[in-house]
């Protein structure tokens, strides 16, 4: 880092916004998951707009890389700060500015987390409904473009933020968007925006749609033989047009590693796992019609619940279940996909990954939002076996290009970070070009988040 940084930054910030203590410089130095680690040279704790267009504007003049971070739980190394620099630490931005209910929406600064937002939400009837597995905070959630347990229903974070403050790499204060629920005006600035992994700017305020509080919720399970049978019956119901609000599959592996975890007495088998929002009728409706359908596809089991205590600990189990298996396996690396399809090609894309857990010969875990045809399989090994590392990335390849020809992405919600950059061109093709003008266009000096989101400007398809 250019050496006349850090006395800047102390003439711009606090002293307590600036942190170069060994501490703070290892905790941002790796993300979740992968094992890619790197120092920055200093953690700067902004605390407003103008903290952070002051950062950037000297980031820029300096050519300083900037990483921005929050609570950090993104799974693909999207804050490991590759060129060092500055991890740009947005936790401190946590204000709620405005909750409008007249209009169903809030403003939030970009370290507010979900779970928060939603505690606070709870007297007006409203919620936010994307909800990510880690205690994540809006900026990261839009940066990643986030989904979770209820896409299926709501949408993704792309549909529910309607409008963004932004400071730019070059230190410009931009506003995107609105408060309109609908728009034709402009480029679509905001969902650009929204999963570029902070390559682009940096978010410090979001207005976010929120939703009625359904009148009703039920949930349901199903087991099945196998995950298969799983897939086949999830396929039918949402070709059927029923309408759930969760539509979540966990093999018989992750159950079993979720009842060491937490405890929770769940059948161990392949289980899909349904909620249902609306209007008592509604939801009772919608449960016979899933459950019958469940019964034709040969089910073991299928049960209803409707008390609020156990459906809440039945979702806190899944959104717990990657640290379930981190704890079954202590010292192990993990790699995790996230490959997304047309509901259509599920199966085919799903029992091709069960497979690879039988030939790899390494711990798997299939679990998955596969009622938006999103899933991921978690493959454990241990961190010296480079010869299963390169057995575990072959299989990962053939399955990218298995979900390729199924007209699938190569991530539904975890975004590319470091460790899908090398997939992006044999997805996107000559697209990557237009990207890369898009980004060449925004941080003309490449500060921003380096080395993540796209490929290597050189690099051919794989
Ligand atoms: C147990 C577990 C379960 C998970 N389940 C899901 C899931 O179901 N669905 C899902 O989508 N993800 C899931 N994730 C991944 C993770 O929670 C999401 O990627 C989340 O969106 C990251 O939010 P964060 O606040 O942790 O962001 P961080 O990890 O801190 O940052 C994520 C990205 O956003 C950028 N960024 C952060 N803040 C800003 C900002 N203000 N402006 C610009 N860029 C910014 C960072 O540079 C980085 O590229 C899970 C993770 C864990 C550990």
């Amino acid at each position: 880092m250019d050496p006349t940084v850090l006395p800047r930054l102390r003439d711009l910030l606090r002293p307590d916004q600036i942190d170069v203590s060994e501490s703070a410089l290892d905790l941002h130095a790796r993300g979740e998951s992968t094992d890619a680690e790197r120092r920055p040279d200093v953690v700067v704790y902004p605390e407003s707009t103008e903290d952070v267009r002051r950062v950037l504007e000297l980031a820029h003049a300096t050519r300083t890389p900037v990483t921005p971070v929050a609570v950090n739980s993104s799974l693909e190394g999207q804050t490991v700060p590759v060129d060092a620099g500055i991890s740009l630490d947005l936790t401190r931005m946590d204000r709620i500015v405005e909750v409008a209910a007249e209009d169903f929406l809030a403003v939030v600064q970009p370290g507010v987390t979900y779970p928060r937002l939603n505690e606070y939400l709870r007297a007006t009837g409203l919620f936010f409904p994307v909800d990510p597995g880690a205690e994540a905070s809006l900026g990261g959630m839009a940066s990643t473009n986030a989904s979770g347990t209820m896409a299926v229903r709501y949408g993704v974070m792309r549909d529910l933020v309607l409008g963004l403050e932004v400071v730019t790499a070059t230190g410009q204060v931009v506003r995107t968007g609105g408060r309109a629920p609908k728009s034709s005006s402009g480029y679509a600035l905001t969902q650009l925006l929204c999963g570029a992994e902070g390559t682009l700017g940096v978010i410090t305020e979001l207005t976010v749609r929120l939703v009625p509080r359904p009148e009703a919720t039920m949930g349901a399970r199903a087991t099945f033989a196998d995950v298969h049978g799983c897939v086949a019956y999830v396929t039918d119901l949402i070709q059927a047009g029923v309408p759930v609000a969760r539509c979540e599959l966990l093999d018989a592996a992750a159950i079993r590693a979720i009842r060491a975890h937490l405890g929770l007495e769940l059948v161990e088998a392949p289980t899909v796992f349904l909620e249902f929002h609306g209007d008592a009728d509604a939801v009772r409706r919608a449960a016979d019609v899933a459950l019958e359908l469940a019964r034709d596809h040969g089910a073991a089991a299928v049960e209803t619940a409707t008390d609020p205590e156990a459906l809440a600990a039945l979702w806190k189990a899944r959104h717990q279940a990657y640290y379930a298996f981190v704890a079954a396996h202590p010292g192990m690396r993990n790699l995790i996909t996230d490959l997304a399809v047309p509901v259509s090609r599920l199966a085919e894309v799903i029992d091709a990954s069960v497979a690879a857990i039988g030939r790899l010969d390494v711990p798997g875990y299939v679990i998955g939002h596969v009622g938006d045809g999103n899933f991921h399989l978690t493959l454990m090994f241990p961190p010296d076996d480079a010869e299963a590392a390169a057995r575990i990335d072959a299989a990962y390849g053939e399955l990218v290009a298995l979900t390729l020809a199924a007209g699938g992405t190569i991530t539904g919600e975890h975004g590319v970070g470091l460790r899908k950059r090398g997939f992006v061109r044999a997805e996107h093709g000559d697209a990557v070009d237009l990207m890369w003008a898009i980004k060449d266009a925004l941080d003309p000096a490449g500060i921003m988040n380096p080395g993540k989101k796209l490929p290597a400007r050189t690099e051919a398809a794989v």
